[in-house]
């Protein structure tokens, strides 16, 4: 497959923060340009430079799964261990979606096995997601707490 490139997509410029610019997660980054992208690529912070989505990389998924068209980023955490879906607020039922939600749970039977989890985080709240049912967690997380990491 050829690598993938980001293209307009530009979603963890509003999803993620970044500490070393003050950006609140959830809110666009100032440094964002509509169309272009980020406005100062050259020098922007080491943990916009680190970060690369699940979807840049997973040859499984199509282009539907493109952050911006699916409202959500997929990333990995805990070395690996947890899958996280971050889901953009303004399209808080997005990861509830065909084909999305069957592709989910079809991840956590698989993944649990080995020990693998996945979260889906929709702004302070989250959900653990099982091969059988879906726990609500509530709020797990203060309002500014999706931060970038590689
Ligand atoms: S969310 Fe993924 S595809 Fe979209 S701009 Fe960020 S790294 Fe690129
Ligand atoms: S500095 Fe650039 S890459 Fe980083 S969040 Fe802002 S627009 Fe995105």
């Amino acid at each position: 497959m050829a690598e993938r490139t980001c293209g307009a997509c530009g979603l963890c410029c509003k999803l993620m923060g970044v500490a070393a610019l003050a950006k609140a997660p959830h809110s666009w980054c100032g440094h964002f340009q509509k169309g272009v992208g980020c406005g100062v690529y050259e020098s922007r912070p080491q943990a916009c430079a680190d970060f690369s989505c699940y979807w840049l990389k997973a040859e499984g998924l199509d282009d539907r799964w493109r952050p911006d068209r699916a409202r959500f980023i997929l990333h990995r955490e805990d070395g690996g261990r947890r899958l996280v879906v971050e889901v953009d607020p303004a399209s808080p039922n997005a990861w509830r979606q065909a084909p999305y939600y069957a592709t989910l749970k079809a991840w956590a039977a698989r993944g649990a096995a080995d020990g693998l989890s996945l979260d889906v985080l929709v702004g302070q709240r989250g959900f653990e997601i099982h091969a059988d049912h879906d726990v609500d967690l509530g709020v797990v997380r203060p309002a500014q707490a999706s931060a970038r990491s590689a």
